[in-house]
């Protein structure tokens, strides 16, 4: 195009944009409170100030405490669930617990340093607890933005990769629409670092669950990431590895724009 046909072009465009009420009512603007002009693109916008929950699956005094977390607890969904259970390990021990707390405290580090407060659902990794229910209503009770919950699985060795687990069927309007825009970004980051969608479980690394008391009680964005498959060799070393922890941790902080 030649610079007085590109220039002509530009004064028809600019003109058919301000020329006053002859052009049809343009549709209202409807917010989309996942998208905003400067986050990347694929990330759950979360304003910087916010509060974000982080729930560190399992706890490290589960295992001594088998009465105390087989206490049913309401599952958000007419039934009850224990309130909480060991976790995975990989195949020589490596517990899901200690997994989920490492992981969490790197991430807890990578949201503050962006300006996000960050509310864990427990203090540290010698606990018992707490309940499912409690950690299901614990963004809520923080008035958190979204809540980030760190799994890894313990499926058969075969199996590896990860999977964001939402709820499904939604019940209230957080899990109807931004909980599964949530789950999108967290694919999208694990994906973008690196990380492989599930090859045992779910459909492109997403997993839509009705059985999961966190998820179904929670009434802000809420995801389960089960972050590798502690039974599978390969998951598991990178899993236990302090490089591998940054990595995930990194790839969560990063679903968040
Ligand atoms: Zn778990």
């Amino acid at each position: 195009m030649s610079r007085a046909l590109l220039v002509t072009a530009l004064v028809v465009v600019l003109a058919a944009c301000a020329a006053p009420g002859s052009a049809p009512a343009a549709p209202a603007a409807v917010p989309v409170p996942t998208a905003g002009p400067a986050a990347p693109p694929g990330t759950f916008v979360v304003p910087a100030g916010a509060t974000i929950v982080i729930d560190p699956g399992h706890d490290g005094g589960n295992g001594r405490a088998a009465a105390a977390i087989a206490r049913p607890v309401p599952d958000g969904r007419g039934g009850t669930k224990p309130c909480n259970t060991t976790g995975a390990s990989t195949a020589d021990g490596y517990p899901e617990h200690a997994f989920t707390w490492a992981v969490s405290q790197r991430l807890a580090d990578l949201l503050r340093a962006r300006g996000y407060r960050v509310v864990l659902t427990r203090p540290d990794d010698a606990g018992v607890g707490p309940c499912v229910d409690e950690r299901g209503a614990a963004g809520a009770r923080a008035g958190a933005a979204a809540v980030l919950s760190v799994h890894a699985d313990g499926a058969p060795a075969a199996g590896h990769g990860f999977h964001v687990l939402y709820s499904a069927p939604p019940l209230n309007p957080a899990q109807r629409g931004p909980a599964r825009a949530l789950a999108d970004a967290a694919v999208t980051a694990m994906r973008g670092a690196g990380f492989t969608p599930a090859t045992y479980i779910g459909r492109d690394g997403l997993d839509p669950r009705a059985d999961i008391a966190g998820l179904n009680l929670a009434t802000v964005p809420t995801v389960l990431v089960e972050c590798a498959n502690l039974r599978n060799p390969a998951d598991a070393a990178l899993a236990r590895s302090p490089e591998g922890q940054q990595r995930f941790a990194a790839a969560l902080a990063a679903s968040i724009g």
